[in-house]
Parts: C-alpha cells; structure tokens; sequence
C-alpha cells in the first residue's frame, strides 16, 4: 500500500532561488542532448521566475544556448564539498 499524502519534511525539500541567493550561490545547468553545461546566475533566474522556485523546477524553463534542447538538469553550483568550516 502506498501513502497518497504523505507529510513533506523541511529538511528533503529542494533548495529554492531564495536559499541559493541567501548562500550565494549560482545555478549549475547540464545540457543532456549535447553536454553543454554552464553557471547561470541566481540573481537572473530569480528576475525570471521568482525566488520561490525550487532549484530542479528550473530546468524546464530553460533552453540550451548550444543546442536548443530543453532537456535540461539543474542543480545548486556548490563551491565543494569539503568546505569544512565557513564560520
Ligand atoms: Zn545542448
């Protein structure tokens, strides 16, 4: 059986514009037709679709400049993974 509504957890929501802009962080898009991929600035896509937009939402409303394609990912450009200490 499966649980048709199940409670949503703050903690496994995907990350939004906002929290992107509040970290500085950019968005990193891969284009999956051609490879292309690139930083997009977070400030722009907020100007495009609003602060609230959750970060893999993004890439459908994006395109790839290389090819066309919209088969597109999206993801939050973390500076890395071993940041130990920012405080
Ligand atoms: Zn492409």
């Amino acid at each position: 059986m499966r649980h048709a509504a199940m409670p949503r957890r703050p903690d496994t929501e995907p990350a939004t514009l906002a929290d992107l802009a509040r970290e500085n962080i950019n968005v990193w898009a891969w284009c999956e037709s051609c490879c292309h991929h690139g930083v997009i600035e977070t400030a722009l896509l907020i100007a495009r679709l609003g602060p609230a937009s959750p970060v893999p939402d993004l890439a459908r409303h994006l395109r790839c400049s290389a090819c066309g394609s919209k088969d597109l990912h999206a993801r939050p450009d973390w500076p890395s993974l071993g940041v130990v200490a920012r405080h």
